[in-house]
């Protein structure tokens, strides 16, 4: 491709919304071109590198079996009623109404969909099993799209489904997907682990995700050097944490006014906040409201919330809701003498022999509490934030905190969606069951982002080999200048010979100066370099550099063909 006939443009104009380098990357580049928030346009040259990940995806996805088809973007909502996710999926779900007034939405993921597709098809256990996966575009009605292709409304992502007759066969395609991510994500060059994950809106039990590794990551993930265990934060466990000593002796209450918080409270009253109970009530769309129990120095993990009360959008009840409820202003509650609530007690919490808490009454504490004696008990679940330094809940090392940008989910669905639309087959006994499924996500666009916040340096992208829109970049210097015309010839020469050995090689033959050719071929990051000038050429050389280093290597012109498909080819 000649760069003066080509749709590349760059700029140095950043929007202000460009948090992440990903992002100011990709609008400088002129990849990416915003048409609302979270929609964007993707311009020739991004397009290649998803096309790039499209194709390395597909052929790994070929691997593990998996077979490619393609679903609509717009669905019908009576297939989401029959899964109840026309309710459950909230406000992500962008729903329309066609001329006829039927509601459809769009899709944001496609399990009813094919579940439909499925249970017309299929009636047997020879038939199964098999895992169907299309790259679509999806619409979710993000609350709050951000850092570009990273967390868009619209994107494209691969999506795929197994259906199984047992267990042990989606077992077996849930591990061959999990080698073939593992393969895609290491034919992109990128830095990743799979962590243990939440089932979030998809459902199902067991789940896995895929993080490339960066500080701008929206996921936070604990990991234990010793022994591997890996979790998102919203799933993670740790062992027991190790407790504070605590007081003994009979319940009292002290007064502590104007003490609003806890590191207030245990300042004011020497005491550390591990030893304190943290009181809090939520509400949510069932207009319930509990009381949560925690340790005075953790916080609550809201995913985990949501999944013990089986509720979506947990949220803190309002001052005046806690005040009706304990007769006392927030940051004065707690447990002894509360009736009439339902209680969550973390372990963490359950785990303090003695503890201090607010006395539901203003400026006032009660110290030695105890559970039973002066607290009831309520229900111990688990909803603690597991954070860095906590213990393994495998082997109890010290576990560490990361950064990560989701890039793939897996999941074990089970029988949710094929029990809900009567998705069966007739096993070998002849007995109607539903079909056992799995489902298994990667985001196009949030990869190809990921690999250029893991990949880059103050001055552009620095592209890995196999995701980059090319592979090699010609830069020809002073073209319109006195003896120009050997430097396009020798340019020419070499732009065929890549051309003709298949290499996708990009030809800068723009009427620039060397410094802004030079600094957009930082900026757009091509992998090899080679640049074709007076002076060298002159010496009877061409300059090759590798954009990672930009280390300048001198080649004869004869041998520099030969020496840019080497390195084009990894
Ligand atoms: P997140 O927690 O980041 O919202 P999710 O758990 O909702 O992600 P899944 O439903 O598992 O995501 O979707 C599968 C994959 O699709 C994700 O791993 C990610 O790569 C991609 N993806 C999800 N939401 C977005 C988005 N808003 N923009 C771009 N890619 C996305
Ligand atoms: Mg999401």
């Amino acid at each position: 491709m000649r760069w003066s006939q080509y749709y590349l443009f760059t700029t140095r104009e950043v929007p202000s919304d460009a948090e992440v380098v990903s992002h100011r990357l990709m609008v400088r580049t002129g990849m990416l071109k915003k048409q609302a928030a979270g929609v964007y346009s993707i311009l020739p040259y991004g397009l290649r590198a998803m096309r790039k990940l499209e194709a390395i995806v597909r052929r790994e996805l070929d691997v593990a079996g998996a077979i490619e088809l393609t679903m609509p973007t717009i669905q019908p909502a009576e297939l989401w009623q029959e899964s109840t996710r026309w309710k459950a999926y909230g406000k992500e779900l962008l729903r329309v109404e066609d001329r006829h007034g039927r509601s459809f939405c769009y899709a944001p993921t496609a399990e009813e969909v094919i579940t439909d597709i499925v249970r017309h098809d299929v009636r047997s256990y020879k038939q199964l099993p098999f895992n169907l996966y299309q790259i679509q575009t999806k619409f979710r009605d993000e609350i709050r799209p951000r850092f570009g292709l990273m967390r868009g409304r619209e994107f494209v992502m691969k999506d795929a489904y197994s259906f199984h007759a047992d267990a042990a066969s989606l077992d077996d395609t849930y591990e061959a997907t999990r080698e073939a991510y593992c393969r895609i994500f290491e034919a992109c060059g990128l830095d990743y682990t799979m962590v243990e994950a939440d089932t979030g809106n998809i459902g199902g039990s067991d789940s896995h995700e895929f993080m490339v590794l960066a500080q701008t990551g929206e996921s936070e993930i604990v990991s234990c050097p010793s022994c591997g265990y890996a979790a998102n934060t919203e799933k993670a466990t740790t062992a027991e944490l190790p407790r504070p000593v605590g007081t003994e002796g009979p319940l009292e209450k002290v007064s502590t006014p104007d003490q609003k918080t806890i590191a207030d409270v245990a300042a004011f009253l020497e005491r550390e906040p591990a030893e304190f109970v943290k009181f809090l009530f939520y509400t949510s769309e069932t207009e319930e409201v509990v009381a949560v129990a925690i340790r005075g120095d953790r916080e609550v993990n809201m995913i985990k919330l949501a999944n013990a009360l089986d509720v979506q959008h947990p949220q803190l009840a309002s001052d005046e809701q806690v005040q009706e409820l304990t007769g006392a202003p927030v940051g004065f509650v707690g447990p002894v003498g509360l009736e009439g609530v339902r209680l969550l007690v973390d372990p963490s919490a359950a785990a303090l022999g003695s503890f201090v808490c607010g006395a539901n009454e203003v400026d006032a504490h009660y110290v030695n509490a105890q559970w039973g004696r002066d607290a009831t008990e309520g229900e111990v679940v688990d909803v603690l934030l597991a954070d860095a330094g906590d213990p393994c809940p495998i082997c109890g090392e010290t576990m560490q905190k990361t950064r990560g940008i989701e890039t793939g989910h897996i999941f074990k669905l089970g029988t949710k969606y094929s029990e809900a639309l009567g998705c069966n087959f007739l096993d070998a006994e002849g007995n109607d069951e539903p079909m056992i499924m799995g489902c298994y996500g990667l985001g196009i666009g949030r990869t190809v982002a990921a690999a250029i916040e893991q990949n880059h340096d103050d001055d552009g992208i620095i592209w890995p080999l196999p995701l980059a829109p090319f592979r090699v970049l010609l830069i020809g210097l002073g073209l319109s200048q006195k003896g120009g015309e050997e430097v396009a010839a020798a340019a020419e020469e070499l732009y065929g010979q890549l051309r003709a050995a298949g290499v996708e090689v990009l030809y800068d033959d723009r009427d620039e100066r060397p410094g802004p050719k030079f600094k957009d071929a930082d900026l757009v990051g091509v992998p090899v370099r080679a640049v074709i000038g007076k002076k060298g050429l002159a010496n009877g050389e061409i300059e090759i550099s590798l954009r990672r280093d930009r280390e300048k290597h001198f080649v004869p012109v004869a041998d520099a063909a030969a020496r840019l498909i080497e390195l084009a080819r990894g």
